[in-house]
C-alpha cells in the first residue's frame, strides 16, 4: 500500500477520485490526475468503484511507445464512456522473434504525458509477473482462417499470445468497452470473436486507422525506418488508397493481382502478403459479396514488418 505522501504531486490528487483509493496509486502532471496501477486487484477496485458510483468505463489496450493512433482511440474512448483506462504491457508471448521483442520501443514518461493530454484517468502498466503464472503457456485458440492465415500463418503463436493477454487484461480491468483499432484488423476480429465465444460482457468499439501525412499508417515501430525506409514504406497506403479507388469496377482477383504486383515491384519492400478477403471470416474472394471485403498487406521495410489494410465495401 503507498501512502498518499508517496504519490507524486499528491497536493494535485483531483478530487474526482475517493479516498480510498488513493492507496497504489501515482499521480503525473498538474490538474488531471492519471492514476497508475501495476496490480490486477488495484485496478479492478478502481473500475468497480467508478461502476458502482453510476460511470461507464472504457478501455484501451497498448503495447506503449504512444502515438496519435493510440490517441484516437484513448478520444473514442472518452466520448463513449464516462472513465478511460488505457493498459501498457509489452506482452511477450505475442512476439514470435525475440529480436522484434527486445527492439520494441518503450516511452513510458512520454506515455503518460500523451495519457493524460488525452483525457485518459487509469493507467494499468502489469510487470509480466503480474500478468503471467511462472512457466505459464498460452492457450492455443483456433477461428479457422481468422487465426490461421495471414498473420497467423507468417507469425506462428502470435494470435495466441495476443488472445491469451486480451483476456486477461478483459478480466483484471472488467470495462463496459473496449476499444482496438482496424490498424490491426485482423486482431481486432479475432478478439470480436474470442469476447464473443467466451460470453464476455465487454462491448468491443473498433476505431479507423490514423496515418502520417505521407499516407503511413502510425505504428510504435515507425520510429525504427530511416528516411529511405520511409520513402519505401509509403509504396503501401499508396497501393492500398488505390485499391479502394479502383474498387469493385474490376473482378476481386485482378484487383487482389494487380495490388500485389505495385508492393512486390516496390523498391525496399519485401513483401510478406496482400491478400484481398472477406471482412466477416478471412476467406479469399472469387465473386464481390453484399459484405465488405478487406485488403491486408504485410511488408518489410529495412527490417521493420509493417502491416495496413483498407476496406473494399
Ligand atoms: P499496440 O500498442 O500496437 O498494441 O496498439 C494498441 C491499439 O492501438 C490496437 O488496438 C491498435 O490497433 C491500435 N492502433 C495502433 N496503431 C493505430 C493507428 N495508426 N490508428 C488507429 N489505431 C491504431
Amino acid at each position: 500500500m503507498v501512502a498518499l505522501s508517496d504519490c507524486k504531486d499528491s497536493n494535485k490528487i483531483s478530487t474526482d477520485f475517493p479516498n480510498n483509493y488513493i492507496w497504489g496509486l501515482t499521480f503525473y502532471g498538474k490538474n488531471v490526475s492519471l492514476a497508475v496501477f501495476e496490480h490486477i486487484s488495484q485496478i479492478r477496485s478502481w473500475v468497480i468503484s467508478q461502476q458502482e458510483q453510476g460511470y461507464s468505463v472504457g478501455f484501451v489496450p497498448t503495447m506503449g511507445a504512444l502515438h496519435a493512433g493510440h490517441r484516437s482511440l484513448i478520444e473514442l474512448a472518452g466520448r463513449h464512456c464516462d472513465r478511460v483506462v488505457a493498459s501498457v504491457f509489452v506482452n511477450p508471448t505475442q512476439f514470435n522473434n525475440s529480436d522484434d521483442l527486445l527492439k520494441y520501443p518503450r516511452t513510458p514518461e512520454a506515455d503518460h504525458v500523451l495519457l493524460e493530454s488525452a483525457g485518459c484517468h487509469a493507467l494499468f502498466c502489469p510487470e509480466v509477473s503480474e500478468m503471467y503464472d511462472d512457466g505459464e503457456r498460452t492457450r492455443h485458440w483456433d477461428f479457422g482462417l481468422m487465426t490461421h492465415s495471414l498473420e497467423g500463418h507468417f507469425r506462428p503463436g502470435h494470435f495466441d499470445g495476443v488472445l491469451t493477454i486480451v483476456k486477461k487484461l478483459f478480466i483484471a480491468v472488467g470495462p463496459n468497452k473496449a476499444f482496438f483499432g482496424e490498424k490491426d484488423f485482423q486482431q481486432l476480429a479475432i478478439i470480436k470473436k474470442m469476447t464473443a465465444e467466451e460470453g464476455i460482457p465487454i462491448e468491443i468499439i473498433a476505431a479507423p486507422t490514423i496515418r502520417e501525412a505521407s499516407g503511413l499508417a502510425m505504428s510504435s515501430r515507425n520510429v525504427r525506418l530511416g528516411s529511405s525506409d520511409r520513402d519505401a514504406s509509403i509504396h503501401i497506403s499508396k497501393t492500398l488508397l488505390e485499391a479502394r479507388s479502383i474498387g469493385r469496377s474490376q473482378p476481386p482477383k485482378v484487383l487482389e493481382k494487380w495490388s500485389y504486383d505495385q508492393l512486390s515491384s516496390a523498391p525496399g519492400l519485401q513483401l510478406e502478403y496482400c491478400s484481398l478477403v472477406l471482412a466477416s471470416n478471412f476467406a479469399s474472394l472469387e465473386n464481390w459479396s453484399d459484405e465488405p471485403s478487406v485488403l491486408l498487406v504485410a511488408a518489410y521495410v529495412g527490417g521493420v514488418r509493417l502491416i495496413d489494410n483498407v476496406i473494399i465495401d
